[in-house]
């Protein structure tokens, strides 16, 4: 019996030695061993290789997770400045397949001319700075201390607007402009000047950049009257001159352009100065639907 026990002891112990042997050979404690056994402890120790930080000279590690993210997503981004193609003052172009603005048409010289009174200069539809009318006729009744090279509106709307103001005169109404055609150089100079006081944003919400002025036309006058101290502001809608403006405006063909509530059509806020030559007919359309010009020349189509 204390033979057998003993041999037993023997056979036991000889077990543990040879299988300690074994697997220290087959590399129990290697880290390679554990990468198919222990996914957590694999992970850490790629972890703790990424986290090290690269010898000078060495690649950096080949896999990031942010990496191939942020590459991707820069070409769509459409604020990019980059993004949008080169331009100069003499030669607008258009931006094309632009997703955050309707598409803009860089309307020619031949193509304004061909528009005639209903030309549309916006936002969306600039015109060249090449375009100017060739039938600037000198306007009587102005505002002094203000620019005399705008003191020219289109032959035919510089007539009617000289009848709008003498008919305001016989009821009482004093009524003068302060601009109407305006050079794109000009509106470039008032353009740099608002954007530099109050930034680009604030600017293009009661100025136009250029090319995208609708005094450009000759067919756009400003209005005012002593009553608002010679000024343009939104007052003047509510003065006895501002509403007998509006009221009457159309029977001469003009329309009030900019009309309260349509700012998201227009691309600008209220402005009950700013008169815009279409012609009686389409005046008296626009003004008795409550239309704006663009809402009524899309109409049209
Ligand atoms: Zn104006």
């Amino acid at each position: 019996m204390r033979i057998l026990k003993w041999t037993t002891i023997g056979t036991v112990a000889l077990l543990i030695l040879l299988e300690a042997i074994l697997f220290s050979r087959a590399g129990f404690f290697d880290p390679g061993f554990t990468q198919g056994f222990d996914q957590g402890k694999t992970d850490w120790v790629y972890a703790s290789a990424i986290e090290e930080p690269a010898a000078p000279g060495e690649p950096e590690q080949p896999f990031e997770p942010e990496e191939p993210v942020i590459p991707e997503a820069e070409p769509t981004d459409p604020e990019e400045p980059e993004a949008e193609p080169p331009q100069s003052p003499e030669t607008p172009t258009v931006t094309p397949n632009d997703p955050t603005t309707p598409v803009r048409k860089v309307l020619s010289v031949e193509e304004a001319t061909a528009q005639g009174i209903l030309l549309l200069v916006n936002k969306q539809n600039p015109i060249v700075p090449d375009y100017k009318p060739d039938d600037l006729s000198p306007v009587k009744y102005y505002a002094e201390n203000r620019t005399a090279a705008s003191r020219y509106l289109r032959s035919e709307a510089a007539d009617q607007f000289h009848r709008i103001v003498e008919a305001a005169r016989d009821e009482g109404y004093t009524l003068v402009m302060t601009t109407a055609y305006r050079s794109y150089g000009f509106q470039q100079i008032l353009w740099n000047n608002y954007v530099a006081a109050e930034g680009a944003e604030a600017a293009a919400r009661y100025s136009a950049k250029p090319g995208e002025s609708e005094h450009q036309t000759g067919l756009a006058v400003d209005v005012t009257s002593p009553t608002v101290e010679y000024q343009l502001t939104s007052s003047f809608g509510e003065t006895p001159e501002g509403i007998w403006l509006a009221e009457n405006a159309p029977r001469f063909g003009f329309i009030i352009r900019y009309p309260q509530g349509k700012e998201h059509i227009t691309g600008y806020l209220y402005e009950p100065w700013h008169l815009r030559y279409v012609g009686e007919a389409v005046a008296t359309e626009i003004s008795s639907n409550g239309l704006t010009l663009e809402e009524y020349l899309e109409r049209k189509q």
